[in-house]
């Protein structure tokens, strides 16, 4: 047997490598505290140490990815401090990539409503419930959204895997092992540990308040009833294993003087809050579309316009109708103040300003904007993307790829005959169809994926830096694996397949034009028998087959 075969030098390589993880998810922590309250320099000092024992022990353990993004940060440290201990933007986003970039280690796309999940999640959910089989059935379910499960049947078993190894998660039913005994024994499972455990209760029968209250106190967060479905099980645990995700603020200043602005520049960035600045008004549209701000800190004059007219130009823009706008002038007349803030913006600042206050200002006004944002642009069946924004990242997207050369694709699916579901079954199971899709993709594509619902039971997927090969490619695993899903029902569990069309960024095509390019490959794969991916581009047929597809279609 050689080194490498060796099961116990394995197992001992993964325990390593766990600790490895353990201390990258603390770096995120203290970034994420950083990020949530201004920045210290005490916490800077915490985040350094944190990153030096993180190289130590990548290197140690013998993880390169780690090591790597490790001496990446330690240099992104390093430079600040050069710069007179000072952040500046280039620094902020630079950091920012990187703790980006170590929350995806190991990891897929967890990104539920702006929240990401943090390593390590390879820990396996420990489910327990009245009824084994209905347990291990779950279990296999969870496995479709690469889920790490394992059903107990006795506490002997639970007690011993306990001993061995922590879970993500607990699902335990309130009557595991005799009636009203699983409360007790969640309660026990929890003693003595430093961090409490994701802890999800379930019980087959609705419960009454005093089940539900013993259920809080025993340190459930959720608590499930009914059918326990994968899906929804599986979200509950995404969203109690994930840890929310700060990205530093973008805050764009529009001012004629260079020097005000800069000092505006260094106050933010102290905060660590990222800026651009754009001395010509003129310039403002694209440098808009090109940042995408949180918010503007516009002047209020300027010599090409005032404050309040570009504020109204910026405003005509959809897009940008709630982005916040902040007025920093030196003008003190109250009335000129307010008549400025009746014309596009949120909030009149007068010079010099406090410090304190500005930072305040604008992270509370960023904030909020942000999460105003987030509801507007999100789907609330499935929290994906909705149709007009999805529509719009692909147009960012399209323009990027083709400044930076590179391939871009789009996606089309379309639920298979989804009237059958929604008429066998009823309406409410095609929405669980429909979520279930939504959190299969989140599952399983990139991060850096933009996923949207384009209609009813229609999903739409901009894949940056991909091209048409390997954007078919994963689809079509995709697909395979979703049909493979079924969803306990009466008479007979229900299992669906999706149909789709992919096509790649071509030179003169814009964004609508990928949209339909996609849309006629998705139709293509309907008409050939559906379960299918098909490109736009190859297998494409030409203009007179094209012609007799769309005679010989009757109408649905
Ligand atoms: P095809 O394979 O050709 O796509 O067949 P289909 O039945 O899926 O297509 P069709 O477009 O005829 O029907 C789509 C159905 O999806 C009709 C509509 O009632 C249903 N649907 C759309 N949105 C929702 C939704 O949010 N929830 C549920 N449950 N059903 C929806
Ligand atoms: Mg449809
Ligand atoms: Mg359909």
């Amino acid at each position: 047997m050689t080194e490498q075969e060796d099961p116990s030098r394995e197992r001992l390589k993964n325990h390593f490598a766990q600790r490895v993880t353990h201390q990258a998810r603390q770096i995120l922590e203290i970034w994420q505290r950083l990020q949530a309250n201004e920045w210290s320099p005490a916490g800077l000092t915490e985040l350094n140490d944190a990153n030096l024992r993180l190289l130590r022990f990548a290197d140690r353990f013998e993880q390169p990815e780690h090591t790597e993004l490790a001496r990446a940060i330690n240099v992104a440290l390093q430079d600040m401090e050069a710069n007179h201990s000072r952040l500046s933007s280039p620094i902020i986003t630079e950091l920012n990539r990187l703790m980006q970039r170590l929350s995806r280690t190991g990891l897929r796309q967890g990104d539920l409503m702006a929240h990401i999940c943090l390593p390590p999640l390879r820990k396996p959910v420990y489910i327990l419930l009245h009824d084994l089989e209905r347990a291990e059935r779950l279990a296999k379910q969870l496995e479709f959204f690469e889920l790490n499960a394992q059903a107990f049947g006795d506490l002997t078993t639970f007690r011993h895997a306990m001993a061995e190894r922590h879970p993500a998660a607990i699902v335990m039913d309130v009557d595991f092992s005799g009636p009203g005994r699983g409360l007790e024994l969640a309660a026990e499972a929890q003693i003595g540990l430093e961090q409490k455990l994701p802890l999800l209760f379930f019980s087959l029968h609705e419960t009454d308040t005093p089940t539900r209250l013993a259920a809080v106190r025993a340190g459930g967060q959720a608590f499930l009833t009914g059918t326990l479905e994968a899906s929804s099980l599986m979200e509950k645990i995404e969203v109690l294993t994930c840890v929310a995700q700060y990205e530093p603020y973008k805050v764009l200043i529009i001012d004629d003087s260079r020097a005000q602005a800069l000092h505006t520049e260094r106050l933010l960035n102290s905060a660590g809050i990222v800026t651009r600045t754009l001395i010509d008004p003129i310039q403002a549209m694209a440098e808009l579309a090109d940042f995408q701000p949180d918010l503007i800190i516009l002047d209020m004059y300027m010599p090409t316009c005032t404050g309040t007219e570009l504020a109204k130009v910026i405003r005509h823009n959809d897009r940008y109708v709630s982005v916040p706008i902040i007025y920093l002038s030196a003008e003190d007349d109250m009335d000129k103040q307010l008549d400025a803030m009746s014309e596009g913006g949120d909030d009149f600042l007068t010079k010099p300003i406090q410090p304190r206050h500005l930072i305040t200002t604008v992270r509370n006004r960023a904030a909020r904007a942000r999460h105003l944002k987030a509801r507007m642009v999100r789907d609330s069946l499935t929290g994906l993307y909705n149709h007009t924004h999805i529509l719009q990242l692909l147009e960012d997207c399209t323009f990027r790829a083709r400044r930076e050369n590179r391939p871009l694709s789009f996606a089309m699916l379309d639920l298979d005959h989804f009237k059958h579901v929604n008429d066998g079954y009823g309406h409410p199971m095609g929405d669980r169809v429909i979520k279930s899709l939504a959190l299969f993709l989140k599952q399983r594509l990139r991060k850096t994926d933009f996923i949207g619902r384009y209609g009813g039971e229609e999903f739409a997927i901009v894949m940056p830096d991909t091209d048409e090969q390997s954007a078919y490619k994963v689809l079509n695993q995709i697909r395979q694996r979703f049909a493979e899903i079924h969803y306990p029902a009466q008479p007979a569990d229900l299992s669906c397949s999706f149909s789709a069309g992919v096509v790649q960024l071509q030179n003169d095509a814009d964004s609508l034009q990928m949209a339909s390019q996609a849309d006629e490959a998705l139709y293509r794969a309907k008409h050939n028998g559906r379960n299918q991916v098909q490109h736009f581009h190859q297998l494409r047929p030409n203009a007179t087959i094209c012609a007799e597809l769309q005679e010989s279609v009757t109408p649905l």
